[in-house]
């Protein structure tokens, strides 16, 4: 078959950087080595039986149709009744909370929604690797401003954010816990943002998935709940890292009603709404469930630590992690100075997959060796890959 012309030319130009994701191509290397798979973050146990249970029965009792435009109202009340109990920050579940097809889908709306071509969106770099080509489908540009790598730990430089405010700047795309590194951002961070933010009167679009996953008795605190922030914030959240439950994508966006109602504008023509089964089933774990996320939360921890320990004793630099799946390591004093080359060795010879920071970020000079091990994996699975690992070191 011959190839037309229109067909050749095929992604467009700004979307080209974009064509594969490092989680897909890490995870097939994993599964084409037989590798344990450290790489893409998902669960490998299943959530709350409760929510499981209420989303066999919402099928069975023909919850089968599509969901209402701006999601199940009960599952805007409980993500309002969390918010507001854990965080003290109220939304009207009518107006100022949509459900979107995870939190991926609220990020990309709201930036499509709000930016401008020629519009910047200043983020901390690496960065989830969603972000950028959204940035770009809406012609925009990601600035991207690095948490610094210094001695032996993940560096937020305020000078460095402010610097990266121009008067092309729209939104603050901020991830707090933050994936790949770790890190969450302090109350003082916090507020030294928000004071930008008003100071520029940009609107803060956040990304809370890791909000539960927190560790060494930090407590999560939404940048929207700071005095002034609530109505200049979308905060964007979900079930997938809350409930293990990555494959059911349902997340949610909330904010004040122009703001909402500005993803919503984007998102009824891109998916228009999620799975309507799934929806009573995340309302029910937001309801009855703390018990397990504080269960979740202890194991995860006994994992980072488990998995902390196995890859310093098996002569890895490792970063601290305060928050998510996620331990950053540097394999240079191993004799690998390349993360990328290091991944792909890995998973042929040592029969582990992690994925390489270049796939979250182009600043080589700052990541370039470093890789990211995903821990929320059973602990005899963190076991049997560190006892891979081990050989490294011999
Ligand atoms: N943001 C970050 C920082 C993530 O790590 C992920 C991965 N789950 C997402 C967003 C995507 O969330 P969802 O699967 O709910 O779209
Ligand atoms: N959030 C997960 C990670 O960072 C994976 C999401 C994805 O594969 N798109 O590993």
């Amino acid at each position: 078959m011959t190839t037309p012309t229109a067909a050749r030319r095929g992604l467009a130009e700004r979307l080209a950087p974009f064509s594969s994701t490092i989680f897909t191509e890490m995870t097939e290397l994993a599964k084409r080595t037989q590798s344990i798979n450290l790489g893409q973050g998902f669960p490998d146990t299943d959530g709350p039986p409760a929510m499981l249970e209420a989303a066999q029965k919402a099928i069975a009792e023909g919850v089968n149709q599509y969901s209402p435009g701006r999601g199940y109202l009960p599952l805007r009340q409980a993500i309002a009744n969390d918010r507001a109990t854990r965080y003290g920050t109220v939304y009207d579940p009518e107006t100022e909370i949509l459900i979107t097809v995870g939190a991926t889908e609220a990020l990309t709306c709201a930036i499509l929604a709000l930016v401008e071509p020629g519009e910047e969106v200043v983020a901390l770099e690496p960065c989830y690797d969603s972000y950028a080509p959204a940035v770009a489908m809406a012609h925009g540009t990601l600035v991207g401003v690095p948490l610094v790598p210094k001695d032996g730990k993940f560096v937020f430089d305020l000078g460095r954010f402010a610097e990266a405010i121009t008067p092309r700047t729209r939104l603050l795309l901020l991830n707090t816990p933050h994936n790949p590194t770790g890190t969450v951002l302090t109350n003082d961070e916090l507020g030294e943002i928000a004071r930008l933010a008003a100071e520029h009167d940009l609107i803060v679009l956040t990304d809370e998935v890791y909000e539960h996953l927190i560790f060494d008795g930090l407590k999560h605190r939404p940048i929207a709940a700071l005095p002034g922030m609530a109505e200049r914030t979308l905060s964007c959240s979900g079930a997938g890292k809350t409930f293990n439950a990555t494959g059911w994508k349902t997340g949610w966006v909330c904010g004040p009603a122009s703001l909402v109602n500005a993803v919503l504008a984007v998102k009824q023509y891109v998916t228009f709404v999620g799975a309507a089964p799934l929806q009573p089933a995340v309302a029910l774990a937001l309801r009855t469930q703390d018990g397990w996320i504080r269960g979740l939360r202890a194991s995860l921890l006994d994992n980072r630590d488990r998995l902390a320990t196995g890859l310093a004793d098996a002569g890895f630099l490792v970063y601290p992690a305060t928050g998510t799946y996620f331990l950053t390591a540097d394999p240079a004093p191993l004799g690998h100075p390349d993360g990328v080359e290091f991944c792909h060795w890995l998973a042929n010879e040592v029969g582990v997959a992690a994925i390489p920071y270049a796939g979250l970020s182009d600043r080589h000079d700052l990541y370039g060796s470093l890789v990211r091990f995903a821990f929320c994996k059973r602990p005899e699975v963190l076991d049997e890959a560190l006892a891979r690992l081990a050989q490294l070191n011999g």
